[in-house]
């Protein structure tokens, strides 16, 4: 499968509906790929009539296409992100005191074994921004949500202008309105604001869709019909979620071995900076995301927040209650040779709800892993061994993990450079 990168301008307000229940603020503010699949899905029946063999083709193998979520963002912050409480954000947003990422220094804290590590690293939970020579010095805080990359390699997070409008509901009977009925719906404006009143900018959502070429193609005609006009979210029929569609052209193919590599190297330079080492011997590093999200269960198909009851080969996450010797816990062997730990992990439970168009009732409620999560392991092994590993990343990198994967879940990052870039506080100044 080839990616390419999606993008969706809305021409109505998009009906968001949030999770109640979602311990993370941000969690709902994207169009789940169930969603998007759902309504490309309905072209096709709308065009063709029929849910042939190219229909299963489209939408229900997840071998040859998969829906990603649309997001007002290309990028999914880590939940290891964290930033200023006071000024939240990156520098290059007003007013904002930079961001920090967590994970580098929770590997640090995980490994060492000297007091004078921990205080460091409880130093990095407070700000660094100066306010006129003086430290700003408010907590740390985790942001969730969304960034975008502009032109000169700034980040900025991706926030979208919502609307909330309120309406009668309509008398069944005498069409008129209905006593004691009224609602509101929260929705994505279609326009949000510029720095002038009148500078008013379309709001775009942006995905990553992994298809085969004419599965690709396929798509692109269903659009074509409609002049790339479909059909988002709730409340349709009051005129919510119309969007122009439009599927760009294949990113091409990156070697990522270098990138790993420089991952592991850098992590390597900062634990013996800081004087965490512990590691015998010159481990490989790596880190392994899901910021789409996972739906992950183990043998016995209860939700699970481990990637090792999916992913065979990987060690399970220590006990949350011994996370202070980690390296006192035998690592696992692999197949083929090598030893590998599970150093720390960042992750949590979301709650994916979903409709079921076809039945007309709510899909039953699943648990899956939250966005953005992060988990971190080491690697031991010789040269030849390491070879083998990397292979592995790569496949699941390519495959995924965990369940339905046509509808975005499971995507893996193997060692997001997020981490890297962010590991000291944005300096403003
Ligand atoms: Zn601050």
């Amino acid at each position: 499968m080839k990616v390419y990168p999606i993008h969706a301008i809305l021409k109505s307000p998009l009906a968001v509906r949030r999770d109640r229940q979602s311990n993370r603020s941000h969690a709902a503010d994207a169009v789940v790929g169930t969603v998007l699949r759902g309504a490309l899905a309905h072209l096709y029946l709308e065009q063709k009539g029929d849910a042939d063999e190219t229909f299963q083709r489209l939408f229900l193998d997840d071998s040859t296409c998969r829906f990603p979520p649309l997001d007002p963002g290309e990028g999914v912050l880590p939940t290891t992100a964290i930033a200023c409480k006071r000024r939240p954000g990156f520098v290059a947003e007003d007013l904002a005191h930079g961001m920090a990422d967590q994970l580098w220094p929770r590997i640090a804290d995980s490994v060492a074994r000297s007091p004078t590590v921990r205080d460091l690293l409880s130093s990095g939970r407070q700000c660094n921004h100066l306010l006129r020579g003086v430290k700003c010095g408010a907590d740390m805080k985790n942001l969730d949500g969304f960034y975008r990359h502009s032109g000169n390699g700034s980040y900025r997070r991706a926030q979208l202008r919502t609307v909330v409008a309120t309406h009668v509901g309509i008398d069944r009977v005498s069409h008129t309105a209905a006593d004691e009925i009224l609602f509101s719906i929260e929705a994505f404006a279609p326009q949000q604001l510029g720095e002038k009143a009148t500078e008013g900018k379309p709001t775009v959502l942006y995905g990553r869709l992994e298809a085969e070429d004419d599965v690709a193609a396929e798509l692109r005609n269903l659009l074509t019909e409609e002049q790339g006009i479909l059909y988002l979210g709730h409340a349709r029929t009051r005129g919510y979620g119309r969007a122009r569609l439009t599927i760009g052209e294949p990113m091409a193919n990156q070697d990522p071995y270098a990138g790993w590599q420089e991952w592991s190297d850098g992590l390597a330079k900062y634990l013996a900076e800081i004087g965490a080492g512990g590691l015998d011997g010159e481990p490989f590093f790596f880190s392994l995301s899901l910021p789409n999200g996972a739906i992950l269960v183990d043998a016995l198909l209860r939700y699970t927040l481990d990637l090792a009851a999916m992913v065979d080969w990987l060690p399970p996450l220590p006990d949350p209650c011994q996370m202070d010797h980690v390296l006192d816990l035998p690592p696992q062997s692999l197949e083929g040779g090598g030893t590998i730990r599970c150093l720390t992990a960042v992750t949590g439970h979301e709650r994916i709800r979903g409709w079921n168009a076809a039945h007309g009732l709510p899909r039953q409620d699943e648990w899956g892993v939250t966005r953005g999560a992060v988990y971190a392991y080491s690697f031991e092994g010789t040269a030849e061994q390491r070879i083998r590993l990397l292979g592995r990343l790569e496949t699941l990198t390519t495959a995924g993990t965990g369940l339905r994967l046509n509808e975005g879940f499971g995507r893996v990052v193997v060692s997001d450079p997020f981490h890297m870039t962010f590991l000291k506080q944005e300096r403003t100044t």
